[in-house]
């Protein structure tokens, strides 16, 4: 079995686990309709369109978003 010749420091092994804790955005994109970012295969939550057309509607709209 093989056995590691010198100790890792803190800041190596901080550096390796980092890559665990970061934040992956792989995957989200832009709402076409309003530009919020949404999640793949989801109706957007912002304004509820989906490929380009409305499939779920939005009670509250929220100061943030945009005008469609
Ligand atoms: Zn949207």
């Amino acid at each position: 079995m093989p056995v590691p010749k010198k100790r890792h420091s803190r800041s190596r092994q901080g550096k390796r686990r980092s890559e665990n804790f970061r934040a992956h955005l792989a995957g989200i994109s832009k709402c076409s309709a309003c530009g919020a970012p949404i999640m793949p295969h989801q109706a957007c939550p912002a304004c509820g369109s989906y490929k380009g057309r409305a499939v779920i509607k939005i009670k509250a709209k929220k100061k943030k978003g945009k005008k469609e």
